[in-house]
């Protein structure tokens, strides 16, 4: 996948990478990269940053990582967007997001663990177990989150630190997370011996929100009437953004906003041919995923938003920089990820208000659900969104899929005809 693959395969080896496995697990991920997002004929050129982003996930970005830590630098794995990346940062540590997306991990996956849990928690099985994480040696330990079952009880065999997320949002939810804020901010600094400090803390904060403020940027393109940027190109700046580094993200962030600007003023599309617009809602896509995405605009339809956690539930809150002292920091930290409206949440009215509001805001004239298999959360709050949706006047479609190649045709045989149903203003098909 590079050009100094020799030195990579070095490198994989000292870190414990089974190597043949490696290769199956790449030869997969290139195979499918191109297929879900090489035929776009209309990319911004600097989408070649993120495409080598996607490249780089095992390579150079393993060698970063390897390099930090030979100079004694601490990481620690993540998984779901409720690991407080500032606080990481401002101790030292680098948090390295670890959800799987590949299909091979999880066939492999597959011989050892329950079938019917999501393809996201087998896939990160099956790159632990079959030796083909470049990351599973490169951290000091994982930090996982009480969200959703399937992950609860991954976490249990995997030995990770677990931080209790509240599955409400009363006063003393928010006072049981703050304390587990405070707990991770803790576990960071005893791993790297270094207390966090208001300054760092505050510099990582305006770092991290920078990044999150590039992609509002780079996403708000999409609400022209000729979108620059595609779904299927913005889903992988999202997915590069969890994996970069946040100053090569960002670097990388801001070509692309200049191009889009460019590309706007002269009525420069991602789409060759007219389209109905859509939003993509639902479970995230990791990177090495784009099944769904691929399907719905190779077949016509515009993804103009996402609201998923690879999407707008990444990038649509800021951690307020007003506060000056660690303890107000900690405390606008913990504010801005408690609301974040994961389908873990009972009831998750927050998410109903800020779907309905992205409808005219994004001119939607569709939605489509994008469930992970057994994403049981997602899966029925559809039902829930529906209602929501409805009320506008929108139809929906809901797209249940896993990682695996082999029903792409019968997802588009529905997309398709969605799409007709969207050209003539039809009503409600779920399914
Ligand atoms: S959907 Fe929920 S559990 Fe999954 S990554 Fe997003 S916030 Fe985390
Ligand atoms: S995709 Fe759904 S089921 Fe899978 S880990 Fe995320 S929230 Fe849980």
């Amino acid at each position: 996948m590079q050009d100094s693959t020799t030195d990579f395969r070095k490198l994989w080896s000292e870190i414990g990478v089974d190597l043949d496995l490696h290769d199956q697990l790449m030869a997969g991920l290139d195979r499918v990269f191109t297929h879900t997002h090489l035929w776009q004929k209309d990319r911004p050129a600097s989408m070649s940053l993120f495409d080598k982003a996607f490249h780089d996930s095992h390579a150079g970005r393993v060698a970063e990582i390897a390099a930090y830590r030979a100079k004694g630098g601490k990481s620690v794995g993540t998984f779901c967007i409720y690991v407080p990346d500032e606080i990481a940062l401002a101790a030292g540590v680098l948090p390295i997001p670890l959800c799987g997306g590949s299909g091979w991990a999880v066939d492999h996956a597959d011989r050892m663990f329950p079938r019917d849990i999501c393809p996201l928690v087998r896939s990160t099985f099956g790159m632990s177990f079959s030796n083909t994480c470049p990351y599973k040696k490169l951290k000091d330990f994982a930090v996982g989150e009480t969200t959703c079952d399937a992950k609860k009880k991954a976490w249990d065999l995997l030995g990770f630190l677990s931080l209790e997320i509240p599955q409400k949002k009363n006063i003393i939810d928010r006072q049981l997370w703050l304390s587990e804020v405070e707990r991770f901010r803790g576990e960071m600094e005893k791993l790297s011996g270094r207390a966090v400090t208001a300054e760092a803390l505050a510099s990582s904060i305006r770092l991290v929100n920078n990044k999150r403020r590039l992609l509002q940027r780079i996403n708000g393109f999409r609400k022209l009437d000729e979108p620059p940027i595609s779904g299927l190109d913005a889903l992988l700046v999202s997915q590069a953004a969890l994996n970069m580094d946040v100053e090569a993200f960002n670097a990388a962030a801001g070509v692309l906003v200049a191009e889009l600007e460019e590309r706007a003023s002269k009525g420069v599309s991602a789409y060759s041919m007219p389209g109905p617009r859509v939003l993509f809602a639902g479970s995230p896509s990791p990177m090495g995923f784009a099944k769904t995405h691929y399907v719905v605009e190779s077949s016509g339809l515009r993804i103009v938003a996402d609201e998923s956690c690879t999407g707008m539930r990444y990038f649509r809150d800021l951690v307020d920089e007003g506060a000056s002292s660690l303890e107000d920091m900690i405390s606008a930290i913990a504010d801005r990820y408690f609301s974040i409206d994961c389908a873990c949440f009972s009831p998750n009215m927050e998410r109903m208000d800020n779907v309905a509001a992205l409808l005219p805001e994004y001119r939607v004239q569709g939605v489509i659900h994008g469930i992970l298999q057994y994403c049981h959360g997602y899966d029925i709050e559809a039902k829930a969104l529906d209602k929501v949706l409805s009320a506008a006047g929108v139809p929906s479609l809901k797209i249940v899929a896993d990682y695996g190649e082999q029903d792409e045709e019968q997802i588009r045989v529905r997309v398709e005809a969605f799409r007709e149903l969207l050209a003539v203003g039809g009503g409600i098909t779920t399914g």
